[in-house]
């Protein structure tokens, strides 16, 4: 046993301390391709208060940490870096309190995003919040990242879905922010520098969710579209017309060509078209809602905005449709060692956007696949480009595209963040001066630079200890 762990183990408990082999092999990193390592040991607090008191050993050991949720980040940021130890919040997973009268639910921070929704929904409740990574990824996680996902454009990303929070901060101090109430003008909002901060100012160890009346229905459709052009047209449409717009995907005709193939699906429409939207209510009264979309898509047809509907019938029909869009984690896997994009942009700049960078990537890689597919209504814009057995041509791509979204006005990252993989391009999204003020913050509560060290901003300051009085 080295000293380390000896010591962590008298001050911390051997229940919270773990290095397994098995373990360690666990908690080697995220689902990025940054380079997996296994961390020295496993913090595994079971309670808000040992987190607190675990970050106050590590500050006075000067001992590096990185913070881990349910590991399914793609930037990199809790993979653990050479001589950290992890801090896993996976045991943290208490529903603390119910509020059915107003709809807010007390969570601690490793509570999984399924656990939750399932849990409110079975009391006639709802959490927006919906990913892929549902069944792993934990409410501490997506608040870290600023999760977004597919119904971003009606409830908004994580960011507006929190309304207190509690943090521990790198020396141990607990930061209690539990406000239940959405109007609060007390001062300065303090939660917000947490959330999307990707775990370097402090830990999250405690949240307060603000909930949705569940819907009981949901309409689905999928239409062909002859341009870009006039899926912004169908989406301004349906904003007006349709308060229960929940979901608005956009898939360019070579993701949907490439999902046809992979998911072995068969073609939605006698013909190809440019663009395909997917489109979702969500509410409460089926006819009523499902006439109110086929409403507007019939107005979309007659005024050529669209070329072809397809609405769902049942919920199995439903399925088949967002099948195509639900194909990107095969892609993911068939394009691999691929370049995947989460970039923003303004939605008047996408398309020039689209086309011009398909153009150049298709000329200069000719061998490789690129997929161009998107959240519309949040301006959020994917691109996976691959196979690149060649990690300077891989960076070549990063490069070009990060470039040509800071030339559009857009950011390099909408939804993941920036962890490590993204870094050496935040200077294309954020200013030198913001930059240095997110340092001066992270010096701040962190003076040891002990938590998630070398991430989003990079190293601490060379003055670690900074004060500001
Ligand atoms: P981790 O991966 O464990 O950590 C992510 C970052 O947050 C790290 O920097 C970590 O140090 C920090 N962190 C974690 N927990 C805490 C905490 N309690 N306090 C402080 N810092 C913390 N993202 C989207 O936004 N939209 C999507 O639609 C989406 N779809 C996805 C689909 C798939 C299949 C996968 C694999 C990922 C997807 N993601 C998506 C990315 C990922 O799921 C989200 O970023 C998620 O919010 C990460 O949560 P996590 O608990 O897994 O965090």
């Amino acid at each position: 046993m080295t000293s380390l762990q000896q010591t962590l183990i008298e001050q911390l408990g051997e229940q919270c301390v773990s290095f397994d082999a098995g373990v360690l092999d666990a908690h080697a990193g995220d689902w990025s391709d940054a380079e997996k390592r296994r961390p020295q040991l496993v913090l595994m607090p079971r309670t808000p208060e040992e987190v607190a008191e675990a970050l106050g050993v590590l500050s006075t050991l000067r001992q590096k940490v990185v913070v881990q949720g349910g590991l399914t980040g793609l930037a990199g940021g809790a993979t653990p870096q050479a001589g950290e130890v992890a801090m896993s919040l996976a045991r943290m997973n208490a529903i603390e309190e119910f509020d059915g009268v107003g709809g807010t639910i007390t969570v601690q921070a490793g509570l999984a995003l399924e656990q939750l929704q399932t849990h409110v929904e079975a009391e006639g409740w709802f959490f927006p919040l919906d990913l892929g990574a549902r069944g792993s990824c934990q409410i501490g996680g997506n608040a870290a990242t600023n999760a977004g996902g597919n119904r971003v454009v009606r409830f908004g990303v994580m960011r507006e879905l929190i309304l207190g929070m509690e943090v521990a901060l790198a020396d141990g101090t607990v930061l209690t922010m539990m406000n239940k109430v959405t109007k609060n003008t007390t001062g300065i909002d303090l939660k917000q520098l947490f959330i999307g901060s990707e775990g370097i100012l402090g830990v999250i160890t405690r949240l307060v969710l603000k909930l949705e009346p569940k819907p009981t229905v949901a309409n689905t459709a999928l239409c062909a579209l002859g341009s870009f052009e006039a899926a912004t047209r169908l989406l301004k449409e349906l904003r007006r017309r349709l308060p229960a717009l929940s979901s608005f995907e956009l898939m360019w005709d070579d993701f949907m060509g490439a999902a046809m193939e992979i998911g072995a699906l068969k073609a939605p429409f006698a013909k190809r078209s440019p663009v395909y939207v997917i489109v979702e209510t969500l509410g409460a009264s089926e006819e009523s809602e499902r006439r109110a979309l086929e409403e507007v898509l019939e107005f979309a047809l007659d005024h050529d905005i669209v070329e072809d509907v397809i609405v769902a019938q049942s919920l199995d029909h439903s399925r088949q449709l967002w099948a195509y869009r639900e194909t990107v984690g095969e892609l993911l896997g068939r394009l691999k060692p691929h370049a995947a994009f989460d970039v923003g942009l303004p939605m008047i700049a996408m398309d020039r956007f689209v086309t011009s960078v398909k153009k150049t990537l298709t000329s200069r890689f000719p061998a490789q696949t690129h997929l161009f597919f998107g959240h519309l209504g949040d301006g959020n814009l994917h691109l996976l480009s691959g196979p690149y057995a060649d990690p300077a041509a891989m960076h070549e791509v990063e490069q070009l595209v990060y470039e040509a979204v800071q030339a559009a006005g857009g950011c390099i990252s909408a939804e993941h963040g920036i962890g490590v993989v993204k870094q050496e391009f935040l200077h294309l999204s954020r200013s030198p001066q913001e930059t240095d003020l997110m340092r001066k913050l992270k010096a701040l509560l962190d003076p040891c630079g002990i938590l998630n060290g070398g991430r989003v901003v990079g190293e601490p300051l060379a003055e670690p200890g900074l004060k500001l009085n």
